[in-house]
């Protein structure tokens, strides 16, 4: 490919698809929001002072939060609030430390067998708890040689089986520039799997084509990795974007950041989750929400997340439990977190407790001297 991949932004605001005109007609100001809604003092004192967050909305989720209260989880998603103005102590600007393994701008490094790709700095829409905000407003840091760099870093580390296509948002390349680089990504032979995330069909369903998803389809294995916030987000059009991509047979996962007072109450957290998995969408990650600057706001406890899980098996089948995972400053990637069902194990015979608290006993060996009293006995 010689493309210069930094060009998606010229290339994806011209033509004549419904989607291209959608991102030209984004809410950007106070102005412009406050066709929409009675923006708060604290959203306004945020968009005044400017965030490092950009802000667009595009028309189609403007639709979802219009006249919409201050603490409507879709409205608190995307419209700044002035605890963006404030960094705590612990926030980082990296806060996954990618920077540590970025041997290329924009390329990712971080677990031996993949290999994470920054591929634009553009969203449709921006989240207010974004982890990757150093990405946005910056001066271009790529040179004209980037893609044959990454292209040649991929072919000599043989070890790396999976491309994570990553930003900034994948899709808002134009469907050309997609192609060129998933088929040149596609020719490097110990290139096993793609994996894309994305929040377009959650924020811009229009961008979900019947030529997309032929696109995609054309590129398998490939998974595409949704991000959605809240059960508010799977309308009709995003159900239909989903039904596209499935009957093109693109396997889906989600992604999704545990948020206060967007989602951290459990029947909000398995409502999402149910619908997603309906969808034909595998809940894959529920995130604790980094420590990114002017985050603090969103940020529940690392216990309440273990709670919430725990509160979900039981509820719902395990298809719709996502793993929960926190990512400790430092870049040494994910660490998943279980609630503790174990009680005490010793020569083979495990106590332990089930989802309700209830005592249970598991013993690896047939021997009956092992078993203990059973719960009550005396
Ligand atoms: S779509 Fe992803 S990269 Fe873009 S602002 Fe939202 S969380 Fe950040």
């Amino acid at each position: 490919m010689t493309a210069n991949v930094t060009g998606e932004a010229k290339s994806s605001a011209t033509g004549g698809e419904e989607w291209r005109g959608e991102l030209r007609k984004r809410l950007k100001t106070a102005e412009e929001l406050s066709r929409i809604l009675k923006l708060t003092p604290e959203e306004l004192l945020a968009l005044r002072r400017g965030t490092r967050v950009p802000v667009a909305l595009t028309p189609y989720y403007a639709s979802l939060i219009r006249g919409s209260a201050p603490d409507y989880p879709l409205r608190r998603a995307v419209i700044p609030h002035c605890g963006e103005l404030e960094t705590s102590p612990e926030e980082v600007c990296d806060p996954l430390g990618e920077q540590q393994h970025t041997p290329i701008p924009d390329v990712v490094h971080t677990y031996s067998d993949r290999l994470l790709l920054l591929i634009t700095a553009r969203c449709a829409v921006y989240c207010r708890f974004c982890t990757r905000r150093r990405l946005f407003g910056r001066g271009a840091r790529r040179g004209i040689d980037w893609w044959p760099r990454v292209l040649a870093y991929l072919r000599n580390h043989r070890q790396i089986r999976e491309v994570i296509l990553s930003g900034g948002d994948p899709l808002m390349l134009n469907d050309r520039l997609l192609q060129r680089l998933l088929r040149d990504l596609r020719s490097v032979p110990h290139v096993e799997l793609l994996r894309l995330h994305t929040r377009i069909p959650a924020v811009l369903p229009s961008r979900v084509t019947p030529a997309l998803a032929e696109l995609l389809r054309e590129h398998q294995p490939l998974w595409l990795i949704h991000h959605t916030v809240h059960p508010d987000e799977l309308t009709p059009r995003f159900a239909a974007a989903c039904s596209l991509l499935a009957e093109r047979g693109i396997p889906m996962g989600n992604q999704t950041v545990l948020l206060k007072g967007i989602n951290d109450e459990p029947q909000t957290m398995l409502q999402l989750m149910n619908g997603l998995v309906r969808l034909r969408v595998k809940p894959y990650y529920l995130h604790q929400c980094d420590l990114a600057p002017g985050t603090s706001h969103f940020r529940t406890s690392v216990e309440s997340g273990i709670r919430l899980i725990r509160r979900m098996y039981g509820r719902t089948g395990s298809l719709a439990v996502p793993l929960f995972v926190v990512d400790p400053p430092g870049g040494g990637g994910k660490v998943p977190l279980m609630p503790d069902y174990v009680i005490s194990r010793k020569d083979g015979v495990w106590q332990l407790t089930d989802h309700e608290g209830r005592p249970r006993v598991y013993c690896e060996k047939s021997s009956t001297s092992n078993l203990p009293d059973p719960p009550g006995a005396q």
